[in-house]
């Protein structure tokens, strides 16, 4: 017997589709994968009287390579997505951005992929903020994470690299900004970041908007940055509180699930120190499990949130349902 869950129906309707009574038994690939992007791109809920809408950019539709996680293979991080319900026919990194409304102010928490500057299908935060009624020129504040391109190309213009939000204060760890921005960074970094990090130097030091702030400080009222160093030198994540809710927005800390839930110790080339990713990893996601926190994250499924529980030596991921 199926009970009446999604995956359960279409796993039925499979299974009849194959002249099959009842199947004894579904490899991994053969389990209904939930739709690759969402039918309705923004999603709002509350953090105490937070009100945080995740709103879609898109997708990377990557496709595998043997390179992706230090020492595994890519029959490895298929077997993690299919045991996840999710594609195997590609290494699906989405990405979804934050924007608080506290009060009477907007907030966003990095900025998006830029449309047409990151990934073919990474265009849709533009239509997705219009359909959630919010104007980019109500954001008065953007937290950024770090400066990875998924994170910041939303700030510049293609092409012209213009401020797109000139008037918002755009906070971040000092660390992260100081990291690449120092001269003489760009020659230290690997071949394949150095594009990216010449934009950034040539670009950041010349607005003036930037706050940049150190592990802890408190950057809005009820959000505070806190250190979650790895992924990139000054990586942070940010707390947000409001009367007994908790919400940590993780941002790259946990990346794909799917993948980091259940290997926790897997180190991939997106992370600029793999050893120190992992036991921020650990130690964020050992926090959010004793806390009882919510938690979101930049490439979760889309809306992006959800709760996590210890699982042997590992984590799983419960995402919410929509
Ligand atoms: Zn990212």
């Amino acid at each position: 017997m199926f009970n009446m869950s999604r995956r359960g129906v279409l796993v039925s309707a499979a299974a009849a589709a194959f002249g099959l009574e009842k199947p004894l038994a579904l490899i991994p690939s053969a389990r209904a994968a939930p739709a690759v992007e969402p039918e309705v791109g923004f999603y709002r809920y509350k953090v105490g009287s937070v009100e945080v809408t995740a709103v879609y950019d898109g997708i990377w539709r990557k496709p595998h390579d043997p390179t992706f996680i230090e020492g595994v293979t890519v029959d490895e991080t298929k077997a993690a997505l299919a045991s996840a319900g999710l594609t195997t026919a590609f290494m699906p990194i989405p990405l979804t951005v934050l924007v608080l409304k506290i009060g009477d102010k907007h907030l966003m928490i990095d900025s998006g992929s830029g449309v047409g500057q990151w990934q073919v299908n990474a265009t849709h935060l533009p239509a997705n903020m219009k359909a959630a009624g919010i104007d980019r020129g109500q954001i008065s504040t953007i937290l950024i994470s770090h400066f990875h391109p998924d994170h910041v190309w939303g700030l510049m213009e293609k092409g012209t690299n213009a401020a797109v939000f000139p008037e918002a204060e755009l906070v971040v760890n000092s660390v992260e900004y100081r990291f690449w921005t120092e001269p003489g960074r760009v020659e230290t970094l690997p071949e394949g970041r150095r594009q990216a990090g010449r934009r950034i130097a040539e670009v950041f030091p010349t607005w003036k908007n930037w706050r940049l702030v150190e592990s802890g400080t408190e950057v809005a009222p009820g959000i505070r940055i806190l250190e979650a160093f790895g992924h990139t030198p000054g990586h942070s994540v940010f707390l947000v509180t409001s009367g007994r809710d908790q919400l940590l927005v993780s941002n790259d800390t946990m990346y794909v699930p799917a993948l980091l839930a259940p290997h926790p110790e897997w180190q991939g080339s997106y992370d600029q120190d793999g050893p120190m990713a992992a036991t921020t990893r650990r130690n964020i996601i050992d926090r959010v499990i004793a806390d009882k926190m919510m938690i979101c994250g930049a490439h979760f499924p889309f809306p992006g949130l959800g709760t996590f529980a210890t699982d042997g030596n590992a984590y799983a991921f419960t995402p919410v349902e929509i």
